[in-house]
């Protein structure tokens, strides 16, 4: 990564940050919700700790990012310098990777089947740590991307606290790019309200208003805040 994120002044992602965070508080006050209920996930994937670092310097606490191993090179350091810091896991996890993951994340967002279910479980009785879990809902059924499609859903809620023991704390998704949102965001607001779940997280940078007004909790937020990738 070369040109693109050298000439990015840290001014410009902080202007952007606090533009987006006005735009997350405009958006829960318009749906008649408290803004302190929607948490911005700013998602650094991809992006160097020279430009995440003012980001945490100017308060942003929670983090998302894609994949393990790049969060195990990219966050040790920046970890010494915040004591509160909250780091998501919003990529595929393997089983192999699952150690890695509880030890390092405060949420993992991406359970979606039973090998990561045990693997998660096995490794939160052997660390004693416990990461919040979301189970990622592939709404838009499609075939190359993650998550339990919605009408296995609830069996697989009922898998994972009955067989694993595991608490799960509420509902990923990912739309299709070139669906209308907002369908996928309804979908997944009946699932986690059947299932009596109370996280939600939802919305990304070109739609996170929408999914704020359809009930997020939480929105991941990375290209509005950092620029392009
Ligand atoms: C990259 C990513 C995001 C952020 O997407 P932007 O469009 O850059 O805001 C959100 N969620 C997941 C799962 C991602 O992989």
């Amino acid at each position: 990564m070369t040109s693109q994120h050298d000439t990015k002044s840290p001014a410009t992602t902080l202007d952007r940050l606090a533009e987006v965070r006005e735009r997350i508080a405009r958006a829960a006050r318009d749906a008649g919700r408290d803004p302190k209920d929607v948490t911005l996930v700013c998602v650094s994937k991809t992006f160097p700790i020279s430009e995440i670092m003012p980001v945490l310097e100017a308060g942003q606490l929670v983090f998302g990012e894609n994949r393990v191993q790049e969060a195990l090179e990219k966050w040790p350091s920046l970890k010494a310098g915040a004591s509160h810091l909250e780091l998501h896991l919003i990529g595929p996890l393997q089983s192999n990777k699952a150690r890695d993951a509880v030890a390092f994340f405060d949420v993992i967002e991406t359970v979606d089947r039973d090998k990561i279910a045990r693997a998660i479980a096995d490794e939160i009785q052997r660390c004693g740590r416990h990461p919040r879990l979301l189970v990622q809902v592939n709404t838009g059924a499609e075939p190359q991307k993650a998550g339990v499609l919605p009408e296995v859903a609830d069996a697989f809620l009922e898998t994972c606290r009955k067989t694993y023991g595991l608490e799960i704390a509420g509902l990923m998704c990912i739309p299709p790019v070139n669906d209308q949102a907002s369908p996928h965001f309804a979908l997944l607001n009946r699932i986690a309200a059947r299932n009596g779940l109370t996280m939600l997280s939802m919305g990304m940078s070109g739609d996170f208003e929408l999914a704020i007004q359809l009930g997020a909790t939480h929105v991941r937020v990375g290209s509005a805040i950092f620029g392009a990738r």
